[in-house]
């Protein structure tokens, strides 16, 4: 195992190491620059968007959006609140989340005037794997890696969605190796439900234009080389060329790097 705790071991290791990287996808003075035809592709981005919200929701009222919290998922969080769509909202707290993600969650909170509806591991569980395996265990191999995945968001995504019928994602098919084939409706054979991804077909120009004309908040860590976050142990930031999900799990080989939350089963 390689793993180079550069850039991802500490917030303090992380920091100098930023300074040493070049601009990449996580860089907002590399984000291209609002033109007409990029505000007038968001906007038919905006209509397919909400089309398919809508066509979801009517077809499954007991949908609910998994919002992580990323770049994707403030675009649907704000989709889903200014347009006034009803649709549940959950979001799962690993314990190991990065502080630049709590300051969100209190943003999303006052800026839409709502309380999130946040799900925790369960503490049992949590405590049974730290005793048998050690408090960053997931660095020793990538079983140990996904059994803590499981126990930190699977076990309560899984409770989060029992009794639902569809859920809702901020996936995008660009956003990784395992993403590729990505469609705006599957069937998720893992949860047994329908999964739907209306971002699918968006581009990370897309998502941080609608961003910027909508003023959306979003996480300090995109400016800061982190184009995709998950839990602060397991992120760390990018260099340029870099793909964008290189920051995740950058120990393992990239075939490897999904947490079980999205599984591709057929
Ligand atoms: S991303 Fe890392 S800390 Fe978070 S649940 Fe997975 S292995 Fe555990």
């Amino acid at each position: 195992m390689s793993r180079s705790r550069s850039g991802g071991g500490t917030r303090a290791a992380d920091m100098s190491a930023v300074s040493m990287l070049r601009p990449g996808a996580g860089n907002p003075a590399t984000r291209p620059e609002l033109t007409p035809q990029l505000e007038s592709a968001v906007r038919h981005r905006i209509d397919a968007a909400l089309q398919a919200l809508r066509a979801a929701k009517a077809e499954f009222p007991s949908i609910a959006f998994a919002n992580s919290f990323g770049a994707e998922d403030m675009v649907l969080t704000d989709l889903i609140h200014a347009h006034g769509l009803g649709i549940d909202m959950f979001s799962l707290d690993t314990g190991r989340l990065p502080p630049e993600t709590y300051t969100l969650m209190a943003d999303v909170e006052a800026r839409y005037s709502t309380r999130l509806a946040v799900f925790f591991p369960d503490a049992a569980a949590v405590e049974s794997y730290v005793r048998e395996h050690g408090v960053n265990a997931f660095y020793g191999s990538v079983d140990l890696r996904k059994a803590c995945c499981r126990v930190r968001k699977v076990e309560p995504l899984r409770r989060a969605l029992a009794g639902r019928a569809a859920w809702i994602t901020g996936l995008r098919a660009a956003q990784s190796a395992t993403r590729t084939e990505l469609a705006p409706r599957e069937y998720d054979a893992a949860f047994g439900i329908e999964k739907f991804n209306p971002l699918a077909d968006w581009s990370e120009a897309e998502v941080w234009a609608y961003i910027r004309i909508h003023n959306v908040p979003y996480n300090a860590l995109h400016d800061q080389f982190y184009p995709s976050i998950g839990c602060a142990p397991c992120t760390r930031a990018i260099a340029v060329g870099e793909d964008i999900r290189a920051g995740r799990w950058w120990w393992e080989d990239a075939s490897l790097k999904e947490c079980g939350l999205h599984v591709k089963t057929s």
